[in-house]
């Protein structure tokens, strides 16, 4: 039934995941599932409230503008100029979308032709590989590796393959790695997009998510970013509305307009009263997050300090919802992943499943309730102790 293009892609890794934690519920297991990267508190009562009022109003009922609501536009704008500094033009150089993914999953049937190459993260967010795969383009993995801090070393890519690159994707802060990028990197990303006349779509959606006084940069404050590259944010993690599905594109004029136009004949844009809950949350109290990442972030020491009370041994991560923790005595990340699920009915991420470079690694999410993740920490506490 699938297209030649649909077997290509796989199964997608959290469908494979969902079935194998299925599974051992529908024989009676109490699975704890620290594998999907899911925000479990609440999106914010004026958000909330945002989305009601907006519902009531008949005049959100019909069609939205296809590129998002003026309003939505500007404040979208504004929040980049306060966050970053940066300066954007809310007509031409945003664009609203149905979640970040969405952006991603299009980007490529936008801007890329058959054979051309995509220069993905490996590991990396299935959806860049998938979407290139979609658009006919052929992915080409840029492997990261914890000696570089998970950045992608630029002079290794082949010369033969940056001649046909079109598109090159990035994510910092990082999932599944947890790494960061500085702006130093940045602006070498930014050159090196230049020099070989890429695109480069930058997933920023963990931006607002990280600890001990760590803010993580956009990479439009890169002097000249906006004439390579494309940025694209999301409300999902930071205001916990993965539910919601909102997000938007920022930068380059000519890739938001390919993009939008593209969009114009595939969905129909973002329900008005999302939109404007969505103003509400950009425009609002910034500091709705902070309880938020305190959550977070004791979760995150609560892990690592139980992971390495076995003899395991994660790195802390200064950003993102994730523990990127190699597997013990370089074990197969599968293999690994399997055993701990057995041994604790917890679900942990095994790293292949984000690209062959995340082989020998394992992620962990900190997306799952107190009660439940110290429930898991004690398991794996008496089964590994
Ligand atoms: C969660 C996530 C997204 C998707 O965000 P949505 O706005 O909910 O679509 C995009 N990129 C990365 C790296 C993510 O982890």
């Amino acid at each position: 039934m699938q297209s030649q293009r649909l077997r290509r892609i796989g199964a997608y890794l959290f469908a494979d995941l969902d079935r194998k934690q299925a599974e051992l519920e529908a024989k009676g297991v109490d699975v704890i599932n620290l594998g999907v990267g899911d925000p479990d508190l609440p999106t914010p009562p004026h958000i909330v409230h945002a989305l009601e009022e907006g519902a009531q109003d008949p005049r959100t009922h019909r069609y939205p503008p296809y590129r998002g609501t003026a309003q939505f536009l500007q404040a979208a704008a504004d929040w980049v100029m306060k966050r970053f500094g940066v300066r954007v033009d809310p007509e031409r150089e945003v664009l609203a979308l149905i979640g970040s993914k969405e952006g991603l999953a299009h980007l490529p049937w936008a801007v890329l032709n058959p054979s051309e190459v995509a220069l993905v993260p490996d590991p990396g967010y299935p959806v860049y590989r998938s979407s290139t795969i979609m658009a006919e383009g052929e992915p080409v993995a840029m492997p990261l590796q914890a000696d570089r801090g998970f950045l992608p070393d630029f002079d290794r890519i082949p010369h033969e393959v940056l001649g046909r690159a079109r598109l090159i994707f990035l994510n910092y802060p990082n999932n599944p790695t947890g790494a960061t990028a500085d702006l130093e990197f940045f602006a070498r990303a930014v050159e090196f997009a230049r020099r070989h006349k890429l695109l480069l779509v930058h997933d920023n959606s963990y931006c607002e998510i990280a600890y001990d006084g760590y803010r993580p940069p956009s990479i439009l404050e890169v002097d000249g970013a906006q004439e390579v590259a494309i940025e694209l944010h999301s409300l999902s993690k930071a205001f916990n509305m993965t539910g919601w599905r909102v997000g938007f594109a920022v930068g380059n004029a000519e890739a938001v307009d390919a993009l939008g136009t593209l969009k114009t004949n595939v969905d129909s844009g973002v329900f008005r009263a999302v939109q404007h809950a969505a103003v509400a949350a950009l425009t609002g109290p910034q500091e709705v997050i902070a309880p938020t990442l305190a959550t977070y972030r004791a979760r995150r020491d609560r892990l690592v300090s139980a992971l390495r009370s076995v003899g395991w041994s994660p790195p802390v991560p200064r950003a993102t919802l994730y523990v990127w923790m190699p597997t013990p005595g370089g074990a197969s990340s599968v293999a690994f992943a399997a055993e701990v699920l057995e041994r604790t009915g917890v679900v942990i991420t095994p790293g292949v499943g984000y690209g062959a470079c995340g082989e020998g690694y394992v992620r962990l999410s900190l997306t799952t309730p107190d009660a439940r993740l110290d429930e898991a920490l004690d398991r794996i506490r008496s089964a590994y102790g």
